[in-house]
């Protein structure tokens, strides 16, 4: 099965229609990893594409803010990403609201690929906490025991690899003992990497930003898995950003949300 994995997509429906166009016939199945909604100008139509397409969703931070459930402040958001909630809050329909409501707040372990995680945040936070550094990562390791975990949230892409050293200790009769570290990998886009995963080498993977990449790449981010050759490939793909912030300046969403499309930022 050959999976295009898409995240953070932040209703920019013309960067998701560019995705989706630039991964035709390479993919089975579509697995996203939250945040439809949140600072774009597309809310409604993002979600039935989302919905159309993905065989599995999660909900993201900014999902869950505009659906105003218990557990997230939208007060907690800087202001600009408030404004956006807010105006998101305002058209977006019943029958879509309902959909965003639908989709899980905790990690989903899809059945064709049982060794496998999907979550917004961290599997230890799944809405909430950012996997930026190995620290963070490593104790998140921790808190699942799958070989692989897929998160979005930081709209960053990235590779994480945790090991386990195993060392004789002590001289004679020594004991066995492990000792796990986690490196952050370099990731550059095209390069198709190899998921050696084991009792010993874990990963957490993730695919980028569809609609708001924080890279200082304004390119859309998306991934394919291709789980036959245990395959990851980042892909990157330019589109039409200035009909995107067209579209927000006709809503009036805030300033700086639309300029920083153009710095991948
Ligand atoms: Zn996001």
């Amino acid at each position: 099965m050959r999976v295009l994995v898409i995240s953070d997509i932040h209703a920019n429906f013309v960067a998701l229609e560019s995705v989706i166009a630039d991964a035709r016939g390479q993919y089975d199945a579509v697995w996203c990893l939250g945040d439809v909604v949140g600072y774009g100008p597309m809310p409604n139509e993002s979600a039935e594409l989302v919905a159309e397409l993905a065989n599995h969703v999660v909900i993201g931070n900014h999902d869950w803010a505009v659906l105003d459930r218990p557990g997230i402040d939208v007060d907690d958001f800087n202001p600009m990403a408030r404004e956006a909630v807010l105006w998101t809050r305002s058209v977006l329909t019943a029958q879509n609201r309902a959909l965003l409501d639908s989709f899980p707040d905790i990690p989903v372990q899809p059945a064709e690929t049982p060794y496998l995680l999907l979550t917004h945040a961290s599997p230890r936070q799944p809405v909430w906490e950012y996997v930026q550094t190995p620290t963070i990562a490593l104790e998140n390791f921790a808190c699942f025991d799958e070989k692989i975990c897929l998160v979005g949230h930081t709209h960053k892409p990235a590779i994480y690899r945790w090991r386990l050293e195993r060392a004789w200790e002590g001289v004679g009769n020594g004991e066995m003992t492990g000792a796990a570290t986690v490196d952050h990998l370099p990731l550059r886009a095209e390069d198709v990497v190899f998921l050696d995963v084991s009792t010993e080498q874990r990963l957490i993977l993730n695919p980028g930003s569809v609609g708001q990449p924080r890279d200082n790449d304004p390119r859309a981010a998306y991934a394919l898995f291709d789980t036959e050759q245990m395959t990851w490939t980042l892909h990157r793909v330019a589109y039409p950003i200035d009909l995107t912030q067209s579209q927000m300046r006709a809503v009036h969403l805030p300033r700086r949300l639309i300029d920083r499309l153009n710095y991948g930022w």
